[in-house]
């Protein structure tokens, strides 16, 4: 089912400065000083098109930071004057919109709780009924394509026709190596609903950290978003929101120089098209290999507990023995080189005997006694 939505193209609102399109700032403006001294890095770059920094920062518990409030308008403001680097923020109620416009703010987007839900999203809405500004939309928190789409329908519905999606990846009872999960193919089906409809991944809040980032980066240009919106703090160890996933402008730059970009065209159609299929088959499988090497650690650290438990050793030989003999035959049978075979399963299990030995010594000696109670 095609949507209908009134969409203008990315180029008619943001004109990237390189490519990939980057959107880079602070998780949280913090200070006025914080701020504009990471633009003017982000901006010195020649790589950041837009300037991003939350000041009204929904929170899960109450307590945290929540945001500096309306002042770090006035900071982004100085940012924008100093750089020219245009503004984006998140609104989440009609007044965060009527004092962004009042601000100045180049682009709005809806977080992701936000986007959750539909009264918080029409009340943006209504607020934005007659204003001609950009608006990206984040996917809801939970896996649902319907509030996503519900979200751009009801911005479009008011006239917002500059308008892109944000991917910033799904929360899931499920704690894997993402805090939020790409899940690439809700993403994809939205693109397949409305082609038309820009799509900006955000590597930051899908890694969580800032390792995964340059993964995340990659395999969204690989599936053909339009740009990223990546975090970008001058001190990430001090920041006050989200310290693991921010990068400094340095890393920032290293990071995007390392992608590759996709070629705009290639003489050989069949070719491209017969390689893309074959790519995409390695990659699937890939996916696949690395989801089951995590599904075997965790049943790893299962048998590391009941060891533990048990009080038996952590290698056994035999079993060892069995295992290389077993797989390497089978490997052979399936036209694997046996050295191969054999490496790789001694890389596995290298890494399975130091899990099972972190289990093994945890709580030991020196844990508090309650600790060594849930482990016996
Ligand atoms: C953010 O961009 O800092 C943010 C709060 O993101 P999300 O809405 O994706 O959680
Ligand atoms: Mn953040």
């Amino acid at each position: 089912m095609k949507l209908d939505l009134k969409i203008q193209p990315l180029s008619s609102w943001i004109t990237a400065k390189a490519q990939p399109l980057l959107i880079a700032g602070p998780c949280s403006a913090e200070t006025e000083e914080q701020l504009v001294a990471t633009a003017h890095l982000l901006a010195a770059t020649g790589k950041v098109t837009a300037l991003r920094a939350g000041i009204w920062k929904p929170r899960t518990r109450p307590g945290e930071f929540e945001g500096i409030g309306s002042i770090g308008l006035e900071w982004l403001k100085r940012a924008k004057a100093e750089t020219g680097l245009p503004t984006a923020v998140e609104v989440a109620t009609a007044k965060h919109v009527e004092e962004a416009l009042k601000g100045g703010v180049d682009i709005l987007w809806i977080g992701a709780r936000s986007t959750a839900n539909p009264f918080t999203v029409q009340e943006i809405a209504d607020a934005l009924k007659g204003v001609d500004i950009p608006v990206m939309i984040k996917n809801p928190v939970n896996p649902d394509l319907s509030l996503w789409i519900g979200a751009l329908e009801r911005v479009n519905n008011a006239g917002i026709t500059k308008l892109a999606a944000i991917h910033r990846g799904f929360s899931s009872y499920e704690k894997t190596a993402f805090r939020n999960e790409p899940m690439w193919d809700l993403a994809i089906n939205l693109k397949t609903h409305a082609p038309e409809l820009p799509i900006i991944c955000d590597p930051s809040h899908i890694s969580g950290n800032r390792e995964l980032i340059p993964y995340v980066s990659q395999k969204a240009l690989d599936m053909d978003m339009q740009g990223l919106m990546i975090e970008s703090h001058i001190d990430p160890s001090v920041a006050w929101t989200d310290a693991k996933q921010q990068v400094t402008p340095a890393a920032l730059v290293e990071l995007i120089d390392r992608l590759t970009l996709r070629k705009p065209e290639v003489v050989n159609k069949d070719v491209k098209d017969k390689l893309a299929d074959l790519r995409d088959n390695i990659d699937k499988i890939d996916d696949l290999v690395i989801a089951k090497l995590a599904e075997r650690m965790k049943i790893v650290e299962q048998i590391g507990n009941y060891k533990k438990d048990n009080g038996i050793t952590i290698l056994q030989v035999n079993r060892w023995d069995e295992i290389l003999q077993k797989r390497t035959n089978y490997g052979k049978a399936l036209n694997l080189n046996p050295e191969f075979t054999e490496k790789l399963l001694e890389l596995i299990h290298g890494e399975s005997i130091r899990k099972q030995t972190e289990i093994m010594n945890k709580g030991q000696g020196n844990a508090p006694v309650q600790e060594q109670l849930t482990h016996s």
